[in-house]
């Protein structure tokens, strides 16, 4: 899903995307000169392997994901929720696959890990 970045309006604009079983509601509104607020939340649920057991389960996700986008090169390098899109298009669909593939990297624990200290220390 692309958004011609201009086209943005100070008027909330509803996006809505699924990728991976993952799904992105929210809105997009201009916020400033060459700003845009993407408030949004992911939901539905992820098709993980435990980290430690190495059994697949499923990641259920219910989190907010607000970041601000850019069509110029942010002078503000402390604020690393800005997300810049130099060409003036919005790819909505690459912010999801990059959170979708943050998750991913991350570690991630199945239900009857975590919090399973004792088991953990064991195997070690
Ligand atoms: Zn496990």
């Amino acid at each position: 899903m692309k958004i011609v970045f201009d086209k943005v309006g100070s008027t909330s604009k509803p996006i809505e995307l699924e990728v991976q079983g993952v799904k992105l509601e929210g809105t997009l509104q201009k916020n400033g000169y060459h700003r845009v607020a993407l408030d949004a939340r992911l939901s539905g649920s992820l098709r993980l392997d435990c980290d430690r057991c190495g059994q697949a389960f499923d990641y259920d996700m219910n989190t907010p994901l607000k970041l601000t986008l850019s069509d110029r090169v942010s002078e503000d390098k402390d604020d690393l929720d800005i997300i810049e899109f130099l060409n003036g298009v919005i790819d909505i669909t690459y912010i999801l696959e990059s959170e979708i593939s943050a998750i991913e990297v991350a570690f991630h624990y199945c239900d009857s890990c975590d919090g399973n200290e004792e088991a953990l220390e064991i195997e070690y």
